[in-house]
């Protein structure tokens, strides 16, 4: 096999993120050395021409992978829903996750995304069963990177949902972790998700056309330590399989 490397970008505008940039795009792909040129030059598109802004700071790191260092997972099977309204959007995803998660903790997680100030650039952790924050509870959040698909993909999908599919099978495939709700901050896009046992719930209506605020929220249902959590999260190369 070839050598595989591991991409990353991000874009801000009015300075570099670490100075108070506003965040505008950010993503990564793990691709082949002979892809690398033609990724970078998609990469920096998508940071200067985003619904949010245009990138008047764009970062862009190359590091190669081992192959050894590679964890292969299935895909999690897709299921689309239909709705006609944010309501019943919202009901419908807190009914799925109460397979998994308590009541309080699903109520929770929809009042902490509800009363974000901005966007967060990663997620909040929550406790599944008492719906308590378990990550350092402010507007980094946990941020999964280190991921992308290989081979023929399974159905014509959009960017959106193809990275949103990618972070979640990496999700899901964390010991621990056992849900996950999203809806993005594009504030052209309302098609949000919930994720758990082993299904990507593709959801309509997550939240109303124009709405600049999104967020995500993985729920943690083991006495695992948080630490162990978030390093398999932001640190360990996942390759999903389609
Ligand atoms: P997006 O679906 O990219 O619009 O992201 C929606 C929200 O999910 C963002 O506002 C962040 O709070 C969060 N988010 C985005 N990317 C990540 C990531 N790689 N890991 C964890 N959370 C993320």
């Amino acid at each position: 096999m070839m050598g595989l490397y591991s991409i990353r970008m991000r874009g801000a505008e009015g300075g570099p993120h670490e100075e108070g940039g506003r965040h505008i795009s950010g993503a990564e792909r793990i691709v082949e050395e002979h892809d690398l040129e033609s990724v970078a030059a998609s990469l920096i598109h998508r940071a200067l021409q985003h619904s949010k802004g245009k990138s008047d700071f764009i970062n862009i790191r190359i590091d190669a992978v081992h192959d050894e260092d590679i964890a292969y997972v299935d895909c999690i099977a897709i299921d689309e829903h239909q709705t006609e309204s944010v309501k019943e959007s919202h009901e419908l995803a807190k009914e799925l996750l109460q397979s998994v998660v308590t009541n309080k903790a699903v109520e929770q997680a929809f009042t902490e995304l509800g009363q974000l100030p901005g966007n967060m650039r990663g997620a909040i952790l929550l406790d599944a069963n008492t719906g308590v924050r378990l990550d350092q509870d402010n507007m980094r959040g946990v941020r999964v990177s280190h991921m992308d698909a290989c081979g023929t993909e399974i159905r014509p999908m959009n960017v959106h949902m193809r990275e949103a599919l990618v972070l979640a099978t990496k999700v899901q495939s964390c010991p621990g972790i056992v849900g996950e709700l999203c809806w993005s901050d594009d504030p052209d896009y309302t098609v949000g998700y919930v994720a758990c046992n082993g299904v990507y719930h593709r959801i309509p209506n997550m939240k109303d056309m124009g709405n600049p605020i999104g967020g995500r929220v993985f729920f943690v249902d083991i006495n695992r330590p948080i630490h162990e959590i978030v390093d398999y999260l932001e640190n360990i190369t996942v390759l999903v399989r389609w």
